[in-house]
């Protein structure tokens, strides 16, 4: 076998040293950052070997030493993230991708083809609803959006062809919740009814409640999506997703991602599992006593129409806020998202949400007009011109003309 002493210095530089025990986790409080594109494969056999065992289902992923081979298709530092995410949300498996979209995509992806049909709730995330509308329909995907909380009229949205149930609890932006129990049940009921191959499966995008506030495989939803952007990273520094369920959706998911290209970089993958995810419980639980001040302020003031947050006496889903919010240790988790809307004619409203906005963003050094959420800093941001813009008018509130007394922005 070829030795390093065999070569000059600058060689080795180059290549690196031929054994190393930096591959060697165990002893690491902190894990270092491999961020190796390829994988030195030792033999053509083991390369070989690297390749049947790759997204095999007869693999056990958790216990079986991976043979890496390219970023691309996995990649330690993913791999230790992928372990504490699933066991964050009580899953069996999970799966890392570069944003939250690119698991979202994943995520209801893997379960239709053609001809497939997909009921989801009219408030979601804005590039969801692109991804499910824009790309999947004009890949023969049906949707049907109906409001979850109203069984009957989801029971009559489900077709033969239904293969996904799809939604987030809280919505973004609205804060509205959905309830699980009443989901799951309903679903179990139906899919005793069908074969293996038009089981419907329920995903819910979890990035506003985090695993800190709110596990929503522990009420029998099938898979959770997260923006790892948000909460879980925490810091407004890195990009990242993930998409947890159960062990059989493993294989096809990093299929998914291989063949669709959306892996999270090692870097990203180290910044949330060494600063983000360690951090999560104790930021969670300051943002929310926070949130609960600001939610209380908002709800006495004059000037302010209607607030939306879970730990309001005055919010309209209290009993199921309380039933399935819940932080890791079991007590009400309300979390870190307010809504709120400003007073007068759907115009008014918006006009004035703009005249508020921008009166912050001059104003204002602790509450930040930006979108995204979940970082260390109050940011702000308005929905219906922003985020959600793509939503068409007749779910957000964008006016048709500017009413008497605004300017257009
Ligand atoms: C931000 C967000 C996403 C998308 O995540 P990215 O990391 O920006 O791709 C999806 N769902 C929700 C609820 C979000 O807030």
């Amino acid at each position: 076998m070829a030795h390093e002493n065999n070569y000059r210095d600058r060689s080795v530089l180059i290549h690196g040293k031929f054994r190393s025990e930096k591959w060697d986790f165990q002893d690491h409080i902190i894990p270092p950052i491999t961020t190796a594109v390829s994988f030195r494969l030792r033999s053509a056999e083991r390369g070989a070997q690297g390749f049947q065992q790759f997204a095999n289902p007869e693999i056990d992923r958790a216990s079986a030493t991976p043979i890496y081979i390219y970023d691309r298709l996995d990649e330690p530092c993913q791999g230790l993230l992928e372990e504490t995410l699933a066991f964050s949300e009580k899953g069996e498996c999970a799966v890392s991708f570069a944003t939250g979209m690119a698991a979202v995509a994943a995520a209801i992806d893997i379960h239709v083809k053609a001809g497939d049909h997909i009921i989801h709730h009219p408030a979601i995330y804005g590039c969801t609803h692109g991804h499910i509308h824009m790309w999947l329909a004009r890949f023969g995907v049906e949707a049907t959006n109906i409001n979850l909380n109203h069984t009957d009229q989801l029971i009559s949205a489900i077709q033969p062809n239904t293969k996904v149930i799809y939604f987030e609890t809280p919505c973004n932006p609205t804060m509205e919740l959905i309830d699980l129990k009443a989901i799951t049940t309903l679903v179990k009921e139906i899919n005793s009814t069908r074969d293996q191959e038009s089981q419907i499966v329920t995903i819910i995008d979890n990035t506003f409640a985090s695993p800190y506030g709110q596990r929503p495989i522990e009420h029998g939803i099938d898979f959770v999506v997260h923006s790892l952007t948000k909460h879980i990273g925490g810091f407004g520094a890195t990009m990242g997703g993930v998409v947890i369920g159960p062990k059989s959706a493993e294989t096809p998911l990093l299929l998914y991602r291989k063949d669709f290209g959306g892996s999270l970089s090692p870097d990203a993958a180290w910044h949330i599992l060494t600063y983000g995810i360690p951090t999560l419980a104790v930021r969670m639980e300051r943002q929310q006593t926070s949130a609960q001040r600001v939610a209380e302020f908002l709800d006495l003031n004059g000037k302010v129409a209607r607030v939306a947050y879970p730990g309001l006496d005055s919010f309209p889903q209290k009993e199921i806020a309380l039933r399935q919010m819940r932080d890791i240790d079991g007590d009400f988790a309300p979390g870190a998202m307010i809504y709120f809307e400003l007073p007068g004619t759907p115009a008014e409203s918006y006009y004035r949400a703009i005249k508020l906005i921008n009166h912050i963003a001059q104003n204002s050094l602790s509450i930040t007009l930006a979108v995204s959420l979940g970082q260390i800093r109050s940011l702000i941001e308005h929905p219906a011109s922003m985020t959600h813009s793509v939503i068409p008018p007749k779910t957000n509130s964008k006016p048709e003309s500017t009413p008497a007394g605004f300017d257009s922005p």
